[in-house]
């Protein structure tokens, strides 16, 4: 049984669901100890506990220790079965990243998946929903699946109720990508997403985006997304490049102004394009799982992250890859990984 320190590195909930995703591709069984033992609250929250139950649901698995709270697990899985499934995380706790543990799974399962997901779509500190659909799944779909994602309802923190469906063509295998440049950038665009607050807040955000940027005004979109629950407000920037699409998010929060949330996102932008390397650094640490399935892969990014380097340490533990982290200059590394059963 593969054992993990869910307090090594980064020391949150990636940790757990990296093992999970990594448990149901190789079959092998694992005890996590010391879940999130770097957070406030630490243990399992309603999130990490609903893709504990993906997890076994889709890997028919038997589990210890899946409580709420509960800081040791054991997982062991027994087959893969691909299908129709609806996990719903019950509070505003994000599903992307529930669908995260699962996907890498049903991308090399025998046939075809239907997913619901149901929780929070766009929540800071986890992939957006935006992301996931424009800048790592078209990244995925050049390993081989297919994969098409839609948003019926975003849902936002405290009021969750967002939705998003999911279907995976499996491949047999993942092809190996390499994402050495980014080329030429072929269209950029920012969208400010208003749900049940004043259209305003968007606009004011998108004129940041414009002054500071230089872009112009027919790049920049203000979707009222009434439908949702709400209240929230989302801004995303996207890079399309010909290698590689990147997204970068903004939230807005109570009592920070929009021009705020809007100078932040801007910043992460801004680093991103100056260091002219493809790959962000949200987009670095969610490739490595992939890529690692695929036995190798490449890509040049921003300076490692402890989301990044604690991820490739979880992937050692369960799968025979070399994980290299090469710096080009401060913020211009290559990533590598290669199989190390091949010679
Ligand atoms: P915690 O234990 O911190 O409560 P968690 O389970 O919510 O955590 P982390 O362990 O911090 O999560 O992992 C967060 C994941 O979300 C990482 O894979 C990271 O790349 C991704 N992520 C965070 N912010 C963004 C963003 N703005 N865009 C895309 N992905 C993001």
């Amino acid at each position: 049984m593969v054992v993990i320190d869910g307090s090594q590195g980064e020391g949150g909930g990636q940790i757990l669901r990296s093992s999970l995703a990594l448990s149901l591709v190789t079959g092998l069984a694992f005890r996590i100890e010391k879940i999130r033992s770097s957070r406030k609250k630490p243990g399992l929250m309603r999130q990490h506990l609903t893709a504990v139950e993906a997890a076994a649901a889709v890997g028919r698995a038997e589990v210890q220790g899946a409580g709420i709270g509960s800081q040791q697990l054991v997982f062991a899985p027994t087959a893969i079965k691909p299908g129709n499934y609806h996990f719903a995380v019950g509070t505003a706790g994000s599903c992307t990243l529930v669908l995260q543990t699962v996907l890498p799974a049903l991308l090399i399962a025998d046939t075809r998946s239907e997913l619901v997901l149901e929780g929070g779509t766009h929540n800071p500190y986890a992939p957006p929903f935006d992301f996931l659909a424009r800048a790592f799944l078209p990244l995925i779909e050049r390993m081989g699946p297919r994969v098409s994602a839609i948003l019926q309802r975003p849902g936002f923190y405290p009021a969750g109720g967002g939705r998003f469906t999911v279907t995976v063509d499996p491949a047999a295998g993942l092809r190996r990508i390499d994402i050495p440049e980014r080329g030429a950038i072929r269209n950029l665009a920012a969208r400010a997403m208003v749900a049940r607050l004043p259209r305003q807040i968007g606009e004011r955000e998108l004129k940041v985006v414009r002054d500071r940027l230089g872009w112009s005004e027919e790049w920049c979109h203000v979707i009222e997304a009434d439908w949702s629950p709400g209240p929230g407000n989302f801004l995303c920037v996207e890079i399309v490049s010909e290698h590689c699409a990147e997204v970068f998010s903004g939230f807005g929060e109570r009592g920070v102004s929009a021009e705020k949330v809007a100078k932040d996102t801007v910043k992460l932008v801004e680093e991103y394009l100056s260091a002219n390397v493809p790959v962000g650094p949200y987009l670095a640490d969610q490739l490595l799982l992939p890529m690692a399935l695929a036995g190798g892969g490449s890509f040049r990014t921003l300076a490692p992250t402890l989301h990044l380097t604690t991820n490739a340490e979880v992937i050692r533990r369960f799968l025979p890859v070399e994980v290299e982290m090469l710096k080009r200059a401060p913020n211009d590394w290559e990533v590598r990984l290669e199989n190390k059963t091949r010679t």
